[in-house]
């Protein structure tokens, strides 16, 4: 465990040096307690957060804390009606803080993520002032084909899963590339290069966070 967590930060390391030659911004944090404090300390008050749909984020529990602060939060997922539900995640890329998660992230720094309503890949392309993107360290990914079988295979499946949706994957355990009218993948977007210096902060943590 010690070897594996040692193993992680000399890959993070990597990984922040490739960020920066990339337009983003990386930090390392050693537990998601860190991680916590860090966003909460990047986002000031009277300003506007949104986030996108993220085990990730769900899992930090700074939803919560956000919530006890002067902000104006849109949350796309505190209802239950699909078209206020819809309207948020509109109004969210106008947002000043947009917090996600990445599918998975090559060690050469390019972001990976699978989207099927495509709000959350939206955000990360334009829009919100600041992308916050957490990230644990089980999204590393050797180069682009890896992080796109990681996406698909320990992203996409797991959340068909989860979604109880009508797709092949949720048979066979694997991406059959579907055109099925429920697939979650409509789109496969890159992220190679942030043009706006530092609008992309990558918080990435020391864990396993989210699949
Ligand atoms: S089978 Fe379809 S829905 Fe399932 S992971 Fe592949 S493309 Fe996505």
């Amino acid at each position: 465990m010690q070897n594996k967590k040692a193993a992680n930060k000399l890959k993070i390391d990597t990984v922040i040096k490739n960020l920066g030659k990339r337009g983003m911004e990386g930090h390392f944090c050693e537990t998601k307690e860190e991680a916590v404090e860090l966003i909460l300390s990047m986002i000031p008050d009277k300003t506007i957060v949104s986030w996108g749909g993220s085990a990730t984020v769900n899992t930090l529990g700074v939803k919560e804390k956000l919530a006890e602060r002067d902000l104006e939060i849109i949350d796309p997922y505190s209802t239950t009606d699909f078209a206020e539900s819809i309207e948020r995640r509109r109004k969210g890329l106008l947002s000043d803080y947009y917090l996600m998660s990445t599918n998975a992230l090559t060690m050469d720094g390019e972001l990976v993520n699978i989207d099927g309503t495509s709000n959350r890949v939206a955000a990360l392309c334009f829009g919100p002032k600041k992308v916050l993107m957490i990230v644990g360290a089980n999204k590393l990914a050797i180069g682009l084909d890896d992080a796109i079988a990681r996406a698909k295979l320990n992203a996409a499946v797991p959340n068909n899963v989860r979604l109880k949706r009508n797709n092949p994957c949720t048979i066979t355990g694997t991406c059959n590339n579907c055109l099925s009218k429920d697939c979650i993948c409509c789109n496969i977007v890159t992220t190679r290069y942030c043009s706006i210096p530092s609008r992309i902060q990558v918080i990435l943590v020391n864990e396993e966070l989210g699949y």
